[in-house]
């Protein structure tokens, strides 16, 4: 064939003009793209030679090599893999076909406008190499084909390209990078190098460069006829698992994680279906200073095809599993995903759904065998995991076994399957308290009741525990049931004589708490007997369907404001206090003050805050000095 001009598609075009207006920030990024090609190149052959091991010709160790030329300005970067045709070069090189290519081009035109350095992030293809270069060569040889069937693609990036015939002994493609001026500075080993390292190291073919070495007389580095490899040509997460060793993994992710502790575990494995992906995940053992921040973005690399795209790729693990470290390398994404396209991609979709549940398998795993590691696990992490009640739905249960209490039983470590195996014959619900702190939790006067009847009682302190119980019902079958809201209900756990002992005193108490329910009327929107209590006067309760008064309090803390509805009061007319309530006769002022005691402290005793701490002191004194 002789040599041919040819015009570039309108859209090539387009992307061209945008590729080399707008990439100057990133230049380097040329090299990722035409290593990723080479590399892709080597893989098809690969793939055509399962069927005819012919086309490895006498070069069946496939490689990349990279070099340079001082004197001409010139990068190229040769690969013995496919190859082209002629066809191929003119369809491949001067037109697109890639599906993404309208969304990538759209993406381009607003980016542009709104950050070009974005642009950086997108892989960019074959056309990235005119950032650098004003005029490309590509010679290339297709596996199979005659020497004389060699052919040279030749282009300035602009309106057209150049084909002819040559002759090429070798397989494979060589693409030569004529340097603009001003871009000498790839004309350096260590320069190339240095962004192999950067983008291309687990290419998991060699990439080759010409080794160096001081000339004496010319007193300067030259370049020997020795090659070396480069990259570590062999990404861990490809290999397979048995020839990987645990200090191996231990390695890697500490090079990923910047973390000098070792992962408390880790995962690897190739998913295979209807999306392709490897997926190489760690927990740390400790949490990171900035584990709350939500907007952090997550630690999973994303590689497509073995080639880096972007770190902390958010999209690819849930919020709440943020801290999860490691790798995921897709066999399906287009190499120009953009973080908005990993937003939208089905693909990515399935790729989070299935790591997702790998990273919960991999902690019931830690739970079930190793109860030390998982508690140690729990400290630095359950209060985030917790989040996951309300993010992640569908695996909702599987989360809820995972989940940690102290309860009246235990200071930590009850599990809902714990706790559900200490029930007590004929109880329907579990029950559970919220407060601030531990302590303030065991102190609680609305657990007396059920300690006395040897009912365990979570006690839920993290900050984040109100919002999950909102998103939290029940565990297999049974009801989450706060001792500190609604009417106490223990169902079957009471006799009848007990039952019959309440009621009877709730009648005959009626008058005194239809005095209270007067003297505390700006305060308590009920006043009612109890049978909660043994030890304490009085409790707050809240309605079923109320906000707790730990949650209005941590809204308060944290500036938002909280409905300002009342809270209930509820007594106890078996103790001395409640009952010197009766001693007082209609009137008497020292009724008044004895009810707001007695409602001040019930406050108090759930870690509530005085709206007006002197006057309670002074009720307090007179009482005492009367
Ligand atoms: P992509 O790699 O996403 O397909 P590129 O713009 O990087 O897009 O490359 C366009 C096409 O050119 C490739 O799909 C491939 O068919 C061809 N090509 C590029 N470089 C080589 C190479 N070194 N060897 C063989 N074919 C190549
Ligand atoms: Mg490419």
């Amino acid at each position: 064939m002789d040599k041919q001009k040819l015009s570039f598609q309108a859209e090539v075009k387009q992307i061209l003009h945008l590729v080399t207006h707008s990439l100057y920030s990133n230049k380097e990024i040329f090299l990722r793209e035409l290593v990723s090609n080479a590399s892709d190149a080597c893989d098809k052959l690969r793939f055509e030679a399962l069927d005819n091991a012919a086309l490895y010709e006498d070069a069946p160790n496939l490689e990349v090599r990279v070099s340079y030329d001082e004197a001409a300005k010139t990068i190229t970067i040769r690969d013995n893999g496919i190859g082209m045709s002629a066809e191929e070069a003119v369809s491949h090189l001067g037109t697109i076909a890639k599906s993404g290519t309208r969304d990538f081009l759209a993406q381009l035109e607003g980016e542009r406008k709104k950050d070009a350095n974005l642009i950086g992030q997108f892989g960019v293809g074959f056309y990235s190499g005119f950032i650098v270069a004003d005029r490309i060569t590509v010679e290339t040889r297709r596996a199979g084909a005659r020497p004389e069937e060699g052919v040279r693609w030749s282009s300035e990036g602009s309106g057209d390209f150049e084909v002819e015939t040559i002759t090429r002994a070798e397989r494979g493609t060589d693409v030569i990078l004529h340097l603009r001026e001003g871009e000498e500075e790839f004309l350096s080993l260590w320069k190339l190098k240095s962004i192999i390292g950067k983008y291309s190291d687990h290419i998991s073919l060699p990439i080759l460069m010409r080794k160096q070495h001081w000339d004496e007389e010319k007193k300067e580095q030259v370049l020997t006829d020795e090659w070396e490899t480069v990259n570590k040509a062999a990404a861990l997460w490809t290999r397979p698992k048995s020839e990987v060793t645990d200090a191996q993994y231990q390695e890697f992710y500490k090079q990923i994680s910047y973390d000098s502790d070792a992962p408390l575990a880790y995962t690897h494995n190739r998913v295979e279906g209807r999306t392709e992906y490897t997926q190489l995940l760690y927990v740390p053992a400790k949490a990171p200073f900035d584990l709350w921040n939500r907007d952090k973005r997550g630690g999973v690399k994303l590689y497509v095809k073995r080639v880096f795209i972007m770190d902390d790729a958010e999209a690819l693990m849930p919020v709440y599993l943020r801290f999860v470290k490691g790798v995921i390398d897709s066999a399906d994404l287009p190499l120009n995903v953009s973080r908005e396209l990993l937003q939208e991609s089905r693909d990515v979709k399935a790729i989070r759904e299935g790591s997702t549940k790998r990273v919960l398998s991999m902690l019931e795993d830690v739970a079930e065998n190793q109860k030390d590691k998982y508690a140690e696990f729990w400290t630095q992490f359950g209060a985030v995991l917790k989040e996951g009640m309300g993010e992640d739905h569908a695996n909702q249960e599987r989360l809820a076994k995972l989940l940690r209490f102290a309860s009246t039983t235990a200071d930590a470590g009850v599990s809902f399957v714990d706790y559900a195996g200490r029930m007590k014959e004929g109880q329907e619900a579990i029950y559970y308290i919220t407060a601030d702190t531990l302590a303030g939790a065991k102190s609680s006067p609305q657990l007396e009741i059920f300690r006395k009847k040897g009912i365990e009682v979570l006690l839920l302190t993290d900050r984040v525990d109100e919002w999950m119980l909102s998103h939290l019902y029940e565990f297999d079958g049974k009801p989450l049931q706060s001792v500190a809201k609604g009417g106490v209900d223990l169902g079957k756990l009471q006799d009848e004589a007990e039952k019959k002992q309440a009621e009877e005193a709730a009648e005959a108490f009626k008058p005194i708490v239809e005095r209270l329910k007067t003297a505390l009327k700006d305060r308590a929107k009920d006043v009612r007997v109890t049978t909660r209590l043994v030890d304490s006067p009085a409790c707050i309760v809240v309605d079923e369907g109320d906000m707790s008064s730990h949650l209005a309090r941590l809204l308060k803390q944290a500036g938002q404001g909280a409905p300002k509805g009342m809270p209930i009061l509820e007594v106890n007319p078996a103790h001395a206090l409640v009952k010197r309530l009766e001693a007082a006769p209609e009137g008497d002022a020292r009724f008044d003050d004895l009810a707001q005691i007695v409602f001040d402290q019930a406050l108090l005793a759930e870690g509530g805050q005085l709206d007006d701490p002197a006057a309670y002191v002074q009720r307090v004194n007179r009482l005492l000095t009367a």
